[in-house]
């Protein structure tokens, strides 16, 4: 008996301590009682060993205090397991009572978390606003020297051209033209300036009214635009009147070629609510003169009011006409032509 109770002892001894779990031996599987502590034994061993391994998922169906204790442990750490992972879901609510010191140290660090999460948050909203208040600001400023440049574009625009028609008004016109007299003076090159009035315009005006007026001076500008050549240019000298300067041409060719605009303008009629409305013009042409040429802004007037005198003469002999300068007409007309308008008038 002593014996056996030697074993018995020896048998749980092994079981507490031994890695490997002993078998119960013959002699002993008798008793039920010492068979049970075996199993109990052993499922405590394999509890602790899944434990100590990290797995808190063994189910524990035994009773008595170590397994009660062990089952407390584990539901402890598995609610805590629970509680980090909904803490990495950004749950900050979530606080340790049970484990002393390690509680303290983890409600603080989730408390810190939050605070950190919460100001960064509000850095982050701050200069979500502020980029968007930046951004509201260069689109700003961005559409306002958009804005300034176009009203420069513009002001540079419209003090060089005519605002009705788009083209150059009377003095950037005569400053082009001065250039390109000096070029052709240099080079000996014939060209020729056309002063075009348009016929009976008054009329035109107090028959149609000065709206539709506006509109036939456009639409004589884009008629007589769509005949020029790339280095021939028109300008506004005032009112009806235009002026066109042809490069490179002497006066021959140029009496052509202003005839040729004469005619697709008479053949051109202005499109009104009643019908189509024919518009007629005159044109007196001057060519450039390489022994009376000057450097000065005089010459440029000079040919201008020669080509108004042909002008005069197309007038005087019927309108809807195109008249060469010639020295003749001067005399011919003296006193009767109105005096050209100066430079710089409209
Ligand atoms: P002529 O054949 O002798 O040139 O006769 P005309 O009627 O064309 O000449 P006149 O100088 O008597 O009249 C010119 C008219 O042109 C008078 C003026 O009202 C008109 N006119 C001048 N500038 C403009 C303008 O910008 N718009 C309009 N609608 N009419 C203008
Ligand atoms: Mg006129
Ligand atoms: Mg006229």
């Amino acid at each position: 008996m002593e014996d056996t109770a030697e074993k018995v002892l020896e048998h749980i001894r092994k079981l507490l301590r031994d890695y490997k779990i002993p078998d119960l031996e013959a002699e002993l599987a008798d008793y039920p009682l010492l068979r049970q502590i075996h199993d109990e034994l052993k499922t405590i061993r394999e509890v602790l060993l899944s434990f100590s391994a990290g797995d808190f998922s063994p189910v524990i169906t035994i009773r008595g205090i170590i397994p009660g204790c062990l089952k407390a442990l584990q539901a402890h750490l598995r609610h805590l397991i629970w509680q980090v992972q909904m803490v990495e879901k950004g749950d900050f609510t979530q606080e340790v009572r049970f484990m002393g010191e390690f509680s303290t140290a983890f409600n603080n660090m989730v408390r810190q978390l939050n605070y950190s999460l919460t100001a960064l948050r509000q850095k982050e909203e701050a200069l979500i606003t502020l980029n968007d208040e930046l951004r509201s600001e260069v689109a700003h400023r961005n559409s306002a020297v958009e804005a300034l440049q176009k009203s420069e574009a513009r002001f540079k625009f419209l003090a060089s051209h005519d605002p009705l028609t788009g083209i150059f008004n009377r003095q950037s016109f005569i400053d082009r033209a001065t250039m390109d007299l000096k070029e052709a003076a240099r080079f000996s090159i014939p060209c020729c300036l056309a002063l075009m009035d348009i016929d009976h315009f008054k009329q035109f005006n107090d028959t149609y009214g000065h709206l539709a007026g506006d509109e036939t001076l456009r639409h004589v500008v884009k008629v007589i635009s769509s005949g020029l050549r790339k280095n021939d240019f028109l300008g506004r000298y005032g009112g009806e009147e235009f002026i066109i300067f042809f490069s490179r041409i002497d006066k021959s060719s140029g009496l052509t070629v202003v005839e040729r605009l004469r005619k697709i303008l008479s053949e051109t009629p202005m499109a009104m609510e009643n019908g189509l409305v024919p518009v007629y013009a005159s044109f007196g042409v001057v060519e450039n003169s390489m022994e009376t040429f000057t450097e000065d802004g005089e010459y440029v007037k000079k040919l201008i009011s020669d080509a108004d005198t042909a002008l005069y003469a197309a007038k005087r002999g019927g309108r809807n006409r195109v008249i060469l300068y010639n020295p003749e007409q001067a005399k011919e007309f003296a006193g009767q032509i109105p005096v050209i308008r100066d430079v710089g008038e409209t």
